[in-house]
């Protein structure tokens, strides 16, 4: 990732038409820039925080678009440099003239186009933005469900970072306090006593423990439980997914990429994603039409593989056939398999959940709504899933991996605590440690190379 500073400029509006598109540029002094974009008389300069109308010209004088200019000067802005955003109308063509015209413009400040979450990490590297904050960005404009935008919202206000930062404060404390200890010797052996260290320490793994469990239920809300449906034509998938989904079908965004790759349906329940892949779209590879079906079908049985479920639906009048079987026996031996009997209206079986050595027998109705709760549950609870009341924070895997990192040092520094020749070193090491994992969520130890990872998986423009 490029971490020169020269100013950048991306269409920060999605592709496509629109009512209105954005052009945005950061960078140092782009006073001049606005004033020639904007043929502003000479001396005259937008005023800071205020909408201008204005035309957009083009060197010739001739008039692009017209529309509205935002200066925000530094440090007020959203990436804590110089920030320009002319609105014209959002039309693909138009929007690349102005971009194309901007870095015409900019070229004399060497005014270059912006990488995929340039803007938002200068807004980190300026400090408008700790790097939770700045994954939440990210995650609210990813999320699928309002569950998750809610909950990336208030990550993205500072909640989930000032935990962080409450934590990672306790633990310095308590560090400081045991290293003056390791400077006088002849007192290790009151100060545990006399501080109440132990007691600090158990205060410390409560809020830890209770953070971690909050960004695990968390995550399932940013990730939610991928699931692949398999079963024969008729059997009821798509009655299942309406059914399951009710009114809660989820915000699906296109995927890149061709419409023939898609066979995932989103729908959620409790606001937790549930990514559901069609088996409908699995056909054999070698009947493939051509190469960009067979690509689809490879990429499904990637995401097959990493499916954390598989409900196998089946008629319960007719029971399974041997295309059940042949299609199932395709599956990665160690996914869970669900079998659910579809249509007990018809078969006359009763609403049940049967957990068996070979899988988990549910039988249901899906036009009917019988059974479907026993449905609902299993997923949930094959998910971690545990209603508790509490907030809860869209932690990402890197949030989990190192908050679980900090408990395993502070719980080995509990160990050391607790030994009878107080080995408070190694204590104040393992706080140490514990303080290092915490702070990496919000970027204070954060490794370049790792900033680089997280913010190319931004769009262009943010
Ligand atoms: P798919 O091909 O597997 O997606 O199956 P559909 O969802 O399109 O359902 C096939 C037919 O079965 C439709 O006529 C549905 O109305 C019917 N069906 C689905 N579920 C049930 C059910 O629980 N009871 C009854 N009686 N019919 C159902």
């Amino acid at each position: 990732m490029n971490l020169d500073s020269l100013p950048i400029v991306a269409i920060a509006t999605a592709p496509g038409r629109g009512g209105i598109g954005v052009v945005r540029i950061s960078g140092k002094n782009l006073g001049n820039v606005a004033a020639e974009i904007c043929a502003l008389v000479p001396g005259k300069t937008l005023q800071p925080r205020h909408a201008t109308y204005t035309r957009f010209v083009d060197a010739d004088g001739s008039t692009i678009d017209q529309g509205l200019a935002l200066y925000f000067k530094a440090p007020h802005s959203y990436t804590g440099e110089d920030v320009l955003e002319l609105q014209g109308h959002g039309g693909p063509v138009v929007m690349q003239l102005l971009l194309a015209r901007c870095l015409q413009a900019g070229s004399n400040i060497d005014l270059r186009l912006a990488q995929p979450g340039e803007f938002t990490q200068r807004a980190f590297l300026n400090d408008k933005l700790d790097l939770a904050q700045a994954e939440a960005v990210a995650d609210l404009i990813d999320a699928s469900t309002e569950a998750a935008a809610r909950s990336a919202s208030q990550s993205l206000s500072g909640v989930f970072s000032g935990i962080i930062r409450t934590l990672v404060e306790q633990v310095t404390n308590l560090r400081m306090l045991v290293e003056a200890t390791l400077d006088f010797p002849e007192e290790e052996i009151d100060f545990l006593e006399k501080s109440d260290a132990r007691g600090k320490l158990a205060v410390i793994r409560d809020t830890l423990q209770k953070v971690f469990r909050q960004s695990a239920q968390g995550a399932l809300l940013r990730d939610g439980l991928n699931i692949v449906l398999a079963g024969q034509p008729n059997v009821g998938k798509s009655s299942l997914l309406n059914a399951l989904a009710g009114a809660d079908i989820a915000i699906v965004t296109p995927i890149a990429g061709t419409t023939r790759d898609k066979v995932t349906e989103t729908i959620q329940i409790e606001g937790i994603p549930l990514n559901i892949i069609d088996t409908a779209g699995i056909r054999d590879v070698a009947e493939a039409i051509d190469e960009v079906e067979r690509i689809g079908i490879e990429r499904t049985w990637t995401a097959v593989a990493q499916a954390d479920v598989i409900i196998h639906l089946l008629d319960a009048c007719r029971g399974p056939t041997l295309a059940d079987e042949n299609i199932v026996a395709r599956f990665p031996a160690n996914i869970p398999v669900m079998r659910v009997w579809n249509k007990i209206d018809l078969s006359g079986h009763k609403p049940a959940i049967d957990r068996l050595v070979d899988a988990t027998h549910i039988y249901l109705s899906a036009t009917n709504q019988l059974g479907m709760e026993l449905l609902r549950e299993e997923l949930l609870r094959l998910a971690g899933w545990q209603q508790t009341g509490e907030s809860l924070y869209l932690a990402r895997e890197r949030h989990l991996v190192a908050l679980a990192a900090a408990q395993t040092h502070l719980q080995l520094a509990a160990e050391h605590a607790a030994l009878s020749d107080h080995a408070l070193d190694l204590f104040a090491e393992e706080l140490r440690l514990a303080q290092e994992q915490l702070s990496s969520i919000t970027g204070a130890f954060t490794p370049d190379d790792l900033l680089g990872v997280i913010f190319s998986r931004f769009c262009i423009g943010k």
